[in-house]
């Protein structure tokens, strides 16, 4: 019997198995795909991490220990997985993404710089931004690396003795009061507790009726400029723009040629990670380049590609004990901004396994504010 199982190991169920096995828990995480796949969440190169944050203030306390547990992670695995290049969230005076980040970083103490336009451009020469435009920029934020921490988070948990079968996917789960039975297409395992990871195939795995999860298709693609060097890291932050009608973001240069790029999709949709398409039509590189055009000294993009956010109603995660089942922790944290918290979700997965409580406020995250 192991004492953890845990479905899933992209960018959280990597960094709970890693946390679970340092811990000295018995662990087992089942992926049904190979270590690295581009099926999920956590493929794609980067990720933008940010100390300022626009999204509400139960998330600065896991921020914080999140940048500490990430260069820890980077002196344990011996290689960079954080990449500080500055962070900047830009809009007109009024846009919430800049109003908000500004109240919660006046209110949380964060280190932080008010600029306009100019001095924006000044600063960053890749911008082109309208006069009317506002940016709060935060040294304490760059990117981090999906692929590269999800490779350290299961190298060090495999150290720590943990179990991690690729290529096989759980079909079922039952809670038999005296231990939990996950029932894959290879076995079948017992263990003491469940922890479900799954991205975007949270719904399937945790059964509940009426699920709050949506998945949506995005697309990113990275947009070179005449002019190489206003996308490297020396010279460009992480940003996040509100451009009106739609918000995007991007990051310096890194794995391809210049900047990448991609634009919140926010519609209805809910595809099903098997079968959505990973084709990229005119549609999608239309929407991309009007916007970059508007706002960075780009040309045209290439490397286009897709990736699944798994959305609740209020952009909030989930991250609680299953509503049928004390034993099984629920792990939905993206709404298109989990990844820069993996360490921290793995150690409140690990205290929740533990003690049966975390040391962190996690009452936002819990499933019962979704009424059936
Ligand atoms: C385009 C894009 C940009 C983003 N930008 C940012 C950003 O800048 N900053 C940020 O913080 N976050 C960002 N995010 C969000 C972040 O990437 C996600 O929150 C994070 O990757 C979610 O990780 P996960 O572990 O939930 O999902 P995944 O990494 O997809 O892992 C789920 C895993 O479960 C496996 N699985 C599912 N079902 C089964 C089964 N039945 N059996 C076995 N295995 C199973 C899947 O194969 C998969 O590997 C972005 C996301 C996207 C798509």
């Amino acid at each position: 019997m192991f004492d953890v199982i845990v479905i899933g190991v992209g960018g959280h169920g990597s960094s709970s198995i890693y946390h679970l096995a340092k811990n000295g828990l018995n662990v087992l995480g089942i992926e049904q795909f190979e270590q690295i796949h581009n099926n999920g969440s956590s493929h794609g190169l980067s990720r933008i991490i940010s100390l300022t944050t626009r999204v509400h203030p139960t998330y600065v306390p896991l921020i914080r220990r999140s940048f500490e547990l990430w260069r820890e992670l980077e002196v344990e695995y011996n290689k960079q997985i954080l990449y500080m290049t500055g962070c900047i969230y830009i809009g007109s005076e009024d846009s919430p993404i800049f109003k908000d980040c500004v109240e919660i970083a006046i209110e949380h103490d964060l280190e932080h710089e008010i600029m306009d336009a100019s001095e924006i451009m000044n600063k960053f020469p890749g911008f082109n931004l309208p006069s009317h435009f506002y940016g709060i920029f935060t040294k304490e934020g760059g990117f981090i690396t999906p692929e590269e921490s999800i490779k350290a988070h299961t190298k060090l948990a495999s150290n720590y003795g943990a179990t991690i079968n690729y290529n096989e996917e759980v079909l079922s789960w039952e809670d038999k009061e005296s231990h939990i039975e996950v029932i894959s297409d290879k076995n079948i395992y017992k263990c003491k507790k469940l922890v479900i990871t799954a991205g975007a195939w949270n719904t399937e795995m945790f059964n509940i009726p009426n699920s709050p999860l949506s998945v949506q298709r995005q697309v990113v693609g990275w947009f070179p400029s005449e002019d190489k060097n206003i996308f490297k890291k020396e010279n460009f932050p992480v940003w996040i723009l509100d451009g009106g009608t739609n918000e995007g973001y991007g990051f310096p240069e890194y794995g391809f040629d210049g900047m990448k790029f991609g634009i919140f999709n926010d519609t209805d949709e809910n595809v099903d990670p098997n079968t959505y398409s990973k084709d990229i039509n005119s549609e999608d590189i239309k929407l991309l380049t009007d916007f970059t055009k508007y706002f960075a000294k780009t040309n045209e993009g290439e490397n286009f590609s897709t990736c699944l956010f798994t959305n609740t109603p209020d952009g909030h995660w989930i991250l609680d004990k299953h509503p049928d089942s004390e034993n099984c922790i629920i792990v939905s944290c993206c709404s298109g901004h989990g990844f820069k918290f993996a360490p921290i979700i793995g150690e409140i997965v690990t205290e929740l396994c533990q003690k049966d409580s975390s040391s962190y406020d996690t009452e936002l995250f819990k499933i019962s504010r979704f009424k059936n």
